[in-house]
């Protein structure tokens, strides 16, 4: 059999998994034997299973293989927040994961699709326009290699929560995205529990009633613009689906798990979206839903067309959604001096070429650096 046919196992959830077995004529608890070597181990090469019978390891060298995205940067900020550039079609397509530090968690942002099909006005990614989806293999691959680098550096948990804030609209990556986000939470896997995973939505709604029936991760959802005049503007989607249903998906997302609440993130822009009459606009949207709002200072890159607010702007409007109740975090930008910070990811420079010329560029730097260290 040719390497090109052989099945990919690292996107496999445990049921496809175990029907993958079955397949094969094997017992269907060996998914979960394959799944600890590879998530929790960090092994690709099947003949270090040594649970598995040699026969075993045969058949699956020729029918299958562990394959990871390629890493083609990795780059740390001052900050600690560390970059994965990575490949997916050999060298035609990027994506960006950044691991985020914090005393008590090690959040990983995650893409769902190469470029985005959503075209936010504010946003970098829209720039390079949508390439394809991302597969499953190359959604968790992203977690495998951030997790097990931090392993490595003796981390003893590894990474401890997931967001897919990075590139792409996850729900419209649905089929795929599950089987990442059944991945991410089995127990043999990375056994992170739904509340430690958020998927970011511009507002996809038929994706988040559909989302409500089946799993309960965390919902963040992209608002930025408290009223449709100004939202049709910002996020194209909201013409599709403006913001009464996108609220009542909303409304209904959380009905019955009282614990839950979404996460809405509003960029600030400046002399845009960021008067105090916003403010009072947004609080009466939000009043009726369990809300946690996320203020995004925008992140400035080439040839953006808007600006960050200032300072005093930001918390005035704070100051005035928290007296009304909302609670309310400010974002601390991290990673911008490796163009980590949200909205950078590969967005950074306008085209393909040059894209590639700058990271050869840093690679050639990187290299000579550890040359240099030898
Ligand atoms: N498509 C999804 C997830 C990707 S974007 C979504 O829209 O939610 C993750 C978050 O970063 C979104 O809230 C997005 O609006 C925000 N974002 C994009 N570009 C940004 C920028 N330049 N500055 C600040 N936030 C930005």
């Amino acid at each position: 059999m040719s390497d090109t046919a052989k099945v990919n196992l690292l996107g496999l959830n445990r049921q496809a998994l175990e029907a993958f077995f079955v397949e094969l004529g094997e017992k269907p608890f060996r998914a979960r034997q394959l799944m600890q070597w590879v998530h929790q181990r960090g092994i690709t090469d099947f003949n270090l299973m040594t649970d598995l019978s040699k026969v075993l390891r045969e058949k699956l060298q020729s029918a299958a293989e562990v394959s990871l995205p390629e890493v083609c940067l990795d780059q740390k900020s001052a900050d600690g927040t560390h970059k994965w550039l990575l490949h997916v079609d050999g060298v035609d397509n990027a994506i960006e994961c950044v691991l985020i530090p914090e005393k008590n968690r090690q959040t990983l942002c995650i893409s769902s699709q190469v470029g985005c099909t959503l075209n936010c006005s504010f946003c970098s990614t829209a720039k390079q326009g949508f390439n394809r989806n991302l597969t499953s293999a190359e959604i968790i691959g992203q977690l495998y290699l951030a997790h097990h680098a931090l392993l490595r550096e003796g981390s003893d948990k590894g990474i401890t929560n997931v967001v897919m804030m990075g590139m792409g609209e996850p729900l419209l990556n649905y089929d795929a995205v599950m089987a990442a986000l059944d991945i991410m939470g089995d127990d043999f896997a990375y056994g992170l529990s739904k509340r430690r995973v958020t998927i970011s939505t511009a507002g996809v709604v038929p994706a988040i009633k559909q989302l409500r029936e089946s799993t309960d991760v965390s919902l963040a959802v992209s608002l930025h613009a408290p009223n449709n005049e100004l939202r049709d503007q910002l996020v194209p989607l909201n013409r599709k689906y403006p913001i009464k249903e996108l609220l009542a998906a909303c409304r209904e997302y959380v009905q019955g798990h009282n614990r839950r609440r979404i996460t809405f993130e509003y960029v600030m822009l400046k002399d845009i979206n960021d008067s105090l009459e916003h403010a009072r606009q947004l609080v009466k949207l939000l009043s009726d839903i369990p809300s946690k709002l996320n203020l995004i200072p925008f992140n400035p890159y080439p040839h953006a067309i808007y600006q960050c607010s200032d300072q005093a702007t930001i918390d005035r409007f704070r100051d005035y959604v928290v007296s009304k109740g909302i609670v309310t975090v400010t974002r601390k930008t991290r990673g911008d001096d490796i163009d980590a910070a949200c909205g950078q990811l590969v967005g950074r420079v306008k085209d393909k070429s040059r894209r590639s010329q700058k990271y050869q560029l840093s690679l050639e730097k990187l290299t000579g650096q550890v040359n240099a260290a030898n």
